[in-house]
């Protein structure tokens, strides 16, 4: 078994398929594993995440495979999650002793940034997701519509919007409003935050992103198979309407009974020929599928400036600042033992995407100046900004047509990745979920079928009672 790409979604079908006894040869273009969701050394020795990754307790598929790989416990959940406004107010979203789907009503009623008549229209929205289950009537119009005609639909307030609907969806799906698919937006309220009280809560790294993976490459070594790093494909060769090959470097040809492409859709578009895009039409779609930026902002300060593990930030630039230093148990890097490291994360950062780095450290130094009063007197020692402009796949409406299956019409030939049909958008859960379901099928052609996908979480609470 051959895998190309050693992203979250080849590696967890990776260690899928060695632990039912095939012996996989993973091929990975880099000289790390983890794809998108990694980290590496600038050149100044400094350690850093390609960016900030978080997930939440209804990501049960990434979960499963970080326990598969002995990760688990490196991954902190938090149950108060902190917002703050300009005007220095701010809110909590945090369970209470209430069941679901009023388990954040407590938190929800106090929460200071946003206005009775913000908080009424946001419970009616609220109301139509429970009524229909997550599934409202008009998410099935032909084509999909946005998120935003979906909340036109439903009266928000100007309040509503910036600081609620904007604030969540954009972090969670990476694309403005109007560019985002309502079922999309639906779903991250539907099962993060009403259908399990536990849903919602978000987990973080505590160690930096590539260490998450130290286990695949022996679990898939132990059962034979092995992990060639700096390898990148080069060619797919077909032969009789089934593929016969992949090509490397230097011409260096691998065969195998089964092949899983796990790359970008870019990336794997880049190497279809003319040939397999008629083999397989849903391959010829793939340049459809549009992509959205992500930014990363680091800085690390003279002195400790926060407390906090992590905050949002309410109308700025900035959507969320982490405290690296507390989330890694107070080790500091390289930066000194007083020192204090954040990661700040910009989603959907078009605006940012032409702007030079120093200009974009100034807009986020004042705004964290801003908000965090101890960074005013702090020394900002340096700093770096990491911009990811293919960051994830654009949730655009209507896009779930452009996403292939993982299985093809070509024999042999397989795919993984956060951009295929899995029914979630660009997430380390929706790679994964792609991973599991391409080990499923791969099993299941070869006649030895078994099951790697795990369900959701459970409806729980009266959400349980009345489903
Ligand atoms: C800045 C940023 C922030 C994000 N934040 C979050 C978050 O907080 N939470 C969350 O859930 N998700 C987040 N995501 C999305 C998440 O990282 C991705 O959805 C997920 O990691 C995708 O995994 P994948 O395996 O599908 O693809 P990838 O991670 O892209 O893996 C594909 C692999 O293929 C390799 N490759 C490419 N071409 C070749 C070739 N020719 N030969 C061999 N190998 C090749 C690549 O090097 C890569 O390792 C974020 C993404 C980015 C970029």
């Amino acid at each position: 078994m051959i895998v190309i790409g050693g992203g979250l979604a080849g590696l967890s079908a990776g260690v899928a398929l060695a632990e039912a006894g095939w012996r996989v040869r993973l091929f990975e273009q880099r000289p790390f594993l983890g794809g998108r969701a990694t980290s590496y050394v600038l050149p100044d020795g400094e350690h850093v995440d390609n960016c900030q990754h978080v997930t939440l307790k209804c990501c049960t598929n990434l979960e499963d495979f970080y326990r598969r790989v002995g990760s688990a416990g490196k991954i902190k959940f938090f149950g108060r999650l902190l917002f703050q406004d300009p005007q220095g107010r701010t809110g909590e979203m945090q369970a209470g002793l209430l069941p679901a789907p009023f388990h954040m009503f407590g938190s929800f009623a106090t929460f200071a940034p946003l206005t009775l008549a913000d908080k009424y229209c946001i419970g009616r929205a609220m109301m139509d997701i429970l009524r229909s289950k997550g599934k409202p009537r008009d998410l099935e119009e032909a084509g999909g519509i946005s998120m935003l005609e979906w909340l036109r639909r439903r009266r928000q307030t100007p309040g509503a919007m910036e600081r609620f609907w904007k604030v969540v969806l954009v972090s969670a799906l990476d694309e403005e409003l109007d560019r985002t698919d309502a079922r999309y937006g639906v779903d991250v309220f539907w099962k993060g935050f009403l259908c399990n009280h536990t849903g919602y809560r978000m987990g973080v790294p505590g160690v930096p992103l590539a260490q998450l993976y130290d286990g695949c490459k022996a679990e898939i070594e132990r059962r034979g198979g092995e992990v060639n790093l700096r390898s990148p494909l080069r060619a797919i060769h077909l032969a009789g309407g089934l593929v016969n090959g992949v090509e490397f470097d230097g011409g260096r040809q691998e065969t195998a009974d089964a092949y899983l492409f796990a790359l970008p859709h870019g990336a794997l578009s880049e190497l279809l020929t003319e040939e397999i895009k008629l083999l397989e039409p849903s391959l010829a779609n793939l340049d459809n599928i549009r992509v959205a930026p992500i930014t990363g902002v680091h800085f690390w300060f003279d002195r400790e400036v926060m407390r906090e593990p992590f905050v949002t930030l309410l109308e700025a630039t900035t959507q969320w600042i982490f405290n690296k230093t507390a989330l890694y148990g107070n080790a500091n890097g390289s930066s000194g033992d007083k020192g204090q490291y954040l990661q700040l994360v910009i989603s959907a950062s078009y605006d940012l995407l032409q702007k030079p780095r120093q200009e974009i450290i100034d807009l986020c130094l004042a705004e964290v100046r801003h908000a965090v009063p101890a960074a005013r007197e702090a020394v900002l020692i340096k700093a770096t900004v990491i911009k990811e402009a293919a960051a994830t796949f654009s949730p655009q409406p209507g896009v779930d047509r452009w996403r292939p299956m993982q299985e093809t019409s070509i024999r042999g030939m397989f795919l993984a990745g956060d951009w295929t049909a899995t029914g979630w958008p660009a997430t380390m859960e929706g790679a994964v979920r792609s991973g599991y379901l391409a080990a499923e099928a791969i099993l299941r052609v070869a006649g030895t079928p078994r099951k790697f996908l795990q369900p959701d979480l459970p409806p729980d609470g009266l959400v349980r009672m009345f489903s």
